[in-house]
């Protein structure tokens, strides 16, 4: 058909490019391998309880622009519960340290916080000065310059105190970026702190629903409605095409479609031996690594906190870094009065121990903020391990990351490990989708414009930012 689009991958950037496209007068066919679309963003239902759960614990930033340009397409916006005032708990030996955003002009509305820690001296403070000024004059040329770098060397260089290395960086490294410092592009960990350091309102939301449950029912009707289709339980097995352009798609099923335009919407690790090797060899799709979650989801007798969410600060011994509370933000009542789910991040270090053993642990790090939670009854229990939650920033990351273009005609990429200018997220993913979209309907002379940048900033750091794009390059141009 003359206008159709094959999108491989029903995660949340193949949706959105499917909606996208829908919307600007495509029929598109989404192709998902899995059971059920959603990707890394999927809910399950728990057989024994009957409580929808999610792979792992998500939040959405004040940042999350394109996925909210998603949600309110699909009608789902208002399902998110945002915590404006409170920025984070952190949790160190013990002691909750709440973290808000100050009235201050950005990048000082954070600072109050830090000469409440009673761990970090006013040295160490005074010591990030020359990062920060650094990272507001920063954009994505400077993001690539730094991307062959550690983060820890770099901070180091730049004459950050050991004490806040530790305190600070390792911690936001862990929870944000996924990998611990030492291994962290500079130029990966340096944009986030623009981001959270640009604006005075930065700041986390919940979803009130089973994360799936924002976009995966609303994005199928959508689809369907506009004479597409979701198909689950097949895989696209190979794209074929010539220099001139795509020429069909073959399927795990046996079928074959010609089409014209195709949009992948997969990690990389999906994407190996499914393109043809004059396109493959555009990528190195095999030196993208992984970052494993275990998340850990527990139900109790009783709840034992207002929280909703906090964060441990960094140790060598952590398991754990991030819990959630979803009995204080679900909209509908679960059958317990306590779900508690967390996350332990780049979780090799805990790929040997047993669920048992896992879940001992975890109790343990909830009842150093929940003191209470050792008297409560655990009523069950359930161990997800997930073999990425993202694609590991490594230093040489950036640099890697492809647009969503590729040298063939009618050929697109989509997904959050894109070139986006964000971290890998479900924003990153929308932005994404977004993207390919736009190029997709500019290839057929269309105008479509879809993707949002980030927002502008605010206070001190609006006086000091310089240009933010870097010059972007494609295979075709
Ligand atoms: C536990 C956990 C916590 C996270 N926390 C956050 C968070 O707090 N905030 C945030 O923004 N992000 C978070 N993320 C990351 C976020 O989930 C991902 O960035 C996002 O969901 C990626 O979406 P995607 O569509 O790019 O990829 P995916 O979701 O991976 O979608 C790709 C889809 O393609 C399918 N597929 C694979 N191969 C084929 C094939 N050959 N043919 C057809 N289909 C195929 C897969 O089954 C999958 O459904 C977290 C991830 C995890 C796992």
């Amino acid at each position: 058909m003359r206008n159709e689009v094959i999108i491989a991958g029903g995660g949340i950037a193949g949706l959105a490019a499917a909606v996208a496209l829908t919307d600007a007068g495509y029929r598109v066919r989404v192709v998902e391998a899995g059971r059920m679309p959603g990707g890394r963003a999927l809910s399950l239902h728990d057989e024994t309880r009957g409580d929808a759960v999610d792979i792992g614990p998500h939040v959405l930033t004040s940042e999350h622009r394109n996925m909210l340009a998603l949600l309110g397409r699909l009608g789902t916006a208002r399902e998110i519960d945002w915590q404006p005032q409170r920025f984070i708990t952190l949790v160190d030996d013990g002691e909750a340290i709440p973290m808000k955003n100050h009235a201050l002009p950005a990048p000082l509305h954070f600072l109050p916080n830090f000469l409440r820690v009673r761990k970090l001296a006013a040295s160490d403070i005074l010591s990030a000065r020359r990062t920060l000024y650094r990272v507001m004059r920063m954009n994505e040329a400077d993001v690539l310059a730094m991307d062959d770098r550690d983060a820890e060397s770099v901070l180091r260089g730049l004459g950050v105190s050991e004490n806040f290395i530790d305190w600070f960086w390792r911690t936001v490294c862990m929870a944000i970026m996924n990998v611990p410092l030492e291994e962290c592009s500079a130029g990966s960990l340096m944009r986030f702190l623009w981001m959270m350091s640009a604006r005075g309102d930065f700041h986390f939301g919940f979803p009130r629903i089973p994360l799936g449950e924002l976009f995966v029912p609303m994005a199928t009707k959508l689809i369907e409605r506009g004479g597409g289709s979701v198909v689950t339980g097949v895989a696209v097995r190979a794209v074929q095409c010539s220099g001139r352009g795509v020429q069909s798609v073959a399927l795990s099923d046996g079928q074959t479609i010609e089409t014209r335009r195709c949009v992948l919407a997969l990690p990389p690790q999906a994407l190996q031996g499914l393109l043809p090797a004059f396109v493959e060899q555009d990528y190195q799709l095999d030196r993208f690594r992984t970052s494993p979650y275990i998340s850990t989801w527990l139900w109790f007798d009783r709840r034992f906190t207002e929280e909703k969410f906090w964060a441990r600060i960094w140790s060598p011994d952590n398991l754990n870094y991030d819990f959630y509370e979803f009995a204080n933000f679900r909209r509908e009542p679960l059958s317990t009065p306590s779900l508690i789910g967390s996350n332990i991040i780049y979780s090799d270090r805990a790929a040997q121990l047993d669920d048992e053993a896992i879940i001992a642990r975890t109790r343990e790090e909830l009842a150093e903020f929940a003191p209470a939670s050792r008297a409560a009854r655990l009523v069950h229990a359930r161990v997800h391990r997930i073999s990425m939650a993202i694609c590991a920033p490594h230093p040489g990351f950036e640099a890697r990351r492809p647009e969503v273009r590729t040298r063939v005609p009618g050929l697109y990429l989509a997904g959050d490990w894109l070139r986006t200018e964000l971290p890998s997220s479900m924003e990153s993913a929308v932005r994404s989708a977004y993207l390919a979209v736009e190029a997709l309907a500019a290839d057929d002379a269309l105008t479509v414009r879809a993707a949002l940048p980030r927002r502008e900033p605010h206070g001190i750091s609006a006086l000091l930012a310089r240009e933010k794009a870097a010059p972007r390059s494609s295979p075709r141009s």
